[in-house]
């Protein structure tokens, strides 16, 4: 019996089969189609994705293929910028850029090349998955095999990272909440020649125009990325014909001065799967839910859940926490998601007016709003932390994403520090806070909860070489220090997901603490 089954090898199960083969899980892996999908899909990631990414050891290789994303303005009627998304300003939180722009089956390729290395990663492309049996203790999975042959398979748990149309979640019959978009949008990638690349804006564009809603991404070296509205008239099934996309991109370019590379029509949908959890099946990604791509989050919501699950699989399997944790997965993740295509769906009735006098409106009173100007929005400001589940709600911090600085060590420089530190709860304290006399206790305490210990010393003093569960690290960038001291903590209580358990205001609070975790865990 495996410890975990996943349907569905996109970047969403590709990235969880990674993850809880890294934790030492036993993976098997269906996916019916043999190779990855090749059509227009995902061209930007953030920074949390690429933090997993780091984790899964492909951020190296990814940098080759990748671009920071460009900031991106909404044009209105007149050609006036209604609002313009901005990156925000070094030094960064996590180290990496904010936002990348990438091609997804290249981000899908580099995560499958990784996983295979992991003998524990059973995989089992052209299977279909057919449909499951529940039992107290497992799940048995009915398969057709790439030889079309019915095979079955059991699994501690299993994960519908089935796509959108996920038969996983039909099976159990999870409803979707209809956030009510519903449009279709016609998706191009272009490869433009050299010369023809100035003439085309050097950022990204939505253009927010009733007669033909469309949207221009800049993605990495010459790819450019259009994306076009549907409108009455319009034949769908002719409508990605090579002569019908030149015509729709003759006000950016003509042809002779770039190639069309793929092109497909999609229906934008945001849909929010009810539950995403039910006795051993979760839905993961696109089979819990579908977001409108105009903040070019549909990925890395699912990438998040990924995050969200493995860890808390791990814990469970390995006895170390009961399987109540496991709710937690839709409490934690449920709303942040919702919140986020509430948001993408908003941009997309900004984009998608198709109505003259209505868009002129709208074009008024987003400047009204802004005292006449350009609204200025803070890409990064729009993941909300979490609003309940496995964290301290009533401390600082709780519920945010902790930073990862670039550390240095006794015998390291500038390094990473998700990079040294082990993938379990963290306590990190600001080292001047901690009384020497107080540690063997610290560490006593750690040591019994698994936990490791981070002690950041001051900017300008060299960390020194301890003994695990302890790490002494400085930081050049103040970024941990300036998040604690800024939330008014000396420590905080990390997730192995890097999300914040609690935040520590004095140093009479840390036991207390790591009990109240360790209770949690078991409750
Ligand atoms: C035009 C467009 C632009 C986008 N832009 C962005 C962006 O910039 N940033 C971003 O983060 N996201 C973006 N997205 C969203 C992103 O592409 C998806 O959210 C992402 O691909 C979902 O990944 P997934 O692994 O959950 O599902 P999928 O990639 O759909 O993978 C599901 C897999 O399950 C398999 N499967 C289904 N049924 C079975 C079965 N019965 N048996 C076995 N296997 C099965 C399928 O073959 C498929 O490979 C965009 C999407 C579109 C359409």
């Amino acid at each position: 019996m495996y410890d975990v089954a996943i349907v569905g090898y996109g970047p969403v199960g590709a990235t969880l089969a990674g993850l809880l083969g890294k934790l030492d899980l036993s993976v098997v892996v269906f996916e019916k189609s043999k190779d990855i999908y090749p059509k227009p899909r995902a061209v930007g990631f953030d920074h949390d994705a690429m933090r997993l990414f780091q984790h899964l050891g492909v951020s190296e290789l990814l940098k080759h293929s990748i671009e920071p994303f460009r900031e991106e303005i909404y044009v209105g009627v007149d050609d006036r910028v209604l609002q313009h998304f901005k990156h925000m300003e070094k030094p960064f939180p996590l180290t990496w850029q904010p936002h990348f722009t990438c091609n997804q089956p290249s981000v899908e390729k580099i995560i499958r090349n990784a996983n295979e290395g992991m003998s524990n990663i059973h995989l089992s492309l052209g299977s279909e998955f057919i449909q499951f049996e529940n039992s107290a203790d497992h799940v048995l999975l009915h398969i057709k095999d790439s030889n079309n042959k019915l095979q079955t398979c059991k699994a501690q748990y299993l994960i519908g990272c089935d796509g959108a149309s996920s038969p996983i979640r039909r099976q159990v019959g999870i409803g979707m909440e209809n956030l009510d978009y519903d449009e279709h949008w016609i998706v191009v990638d272009m490869k433009v020649k050299e010369e023809f690349l100035h003439q085309l804006p050097n950022v990204n564009v939505q253009y927010c125009k009733p007669e033909r809603p469309s949207t221009m991404i800049c993605c990495p070296g010459n790819h450019r990325r259009w994306e076009f509205m549907t409108v009455p008239g319009d034949n769908l099934e002719e409508i990605v014909a090579e002569h019908r996309i030149w015509e729709l991109l003759r006000p950016w370019i003509q042809p002779g001065q770039a190639e069309i590379w793929r092109a497909a029509a999609y229906r934008f949908h945001a849909l929010v799967a009810y539950h995403w959890y039910d006795k051993r099946i979760f839905l993961a990604g696109d089979s819990a839910h579908q977001t409108p791509p105009f903040l070019g989050q549909g990925m890395c919501q699912g990438l998040r859940d990924a995050a969200n699950l493995a860890w808390k699989l791990k814990h469970v399997i390995s006895n170390r926490a009961h399987e109540n944790i496991l709710k937690t997965y839709t409490q934690e993740r449920r709303p942040n998601v919702l919140a986020t295509t509430k948001l993408a769906k908003e941009c997309g009735l900004i984009i998608s007016e198709r109505d003259l006098r209505k868009a002129k409106e709208r074009d008024e009173k987003m400047f009204a709003e802004n005292n006449g100007k350009t609204k200025f929005i803070l890409r990064q400001n729009l993941i909300p932390p979490f609003e309940s589940g496995l964290i301290n709600l009533n401390t600082p911090l709780a519920g945010s994403v902790f930073p990862q600085p670039l550390v240095n060590t006794f015998n390291q420089s500038n390094i990473l520090m998700d990079d040294i530190t082990k993938p379990c709860f963290k306590l990190v304290l600001l080292e001047e806070k901690i009384n020497e006399n107080e540690l063997p206790k610290i560490i006593h305490l750690s040591i019994s909860s698994n936990i490791e210990v981070i002690l950041l010393k001051l900017d300008g003093t060299r960390a020194t070489e301890r003994d695990p569960p302890l790490l002494e690290v400085t930081e050049t960038l103040h970024i941990l220090r300036n998040c604690l001291q800024a939330a008014g903590c000396i420590g905080a209580i990390v997730r192995p997901d890097h999300y914040v358990y609690s935040g520590i205001v004095s140093i009479l609070e840390i036991a207390a603490s790591v009990y109240e975790l360790s209770n949690r865990l078991l409750e």
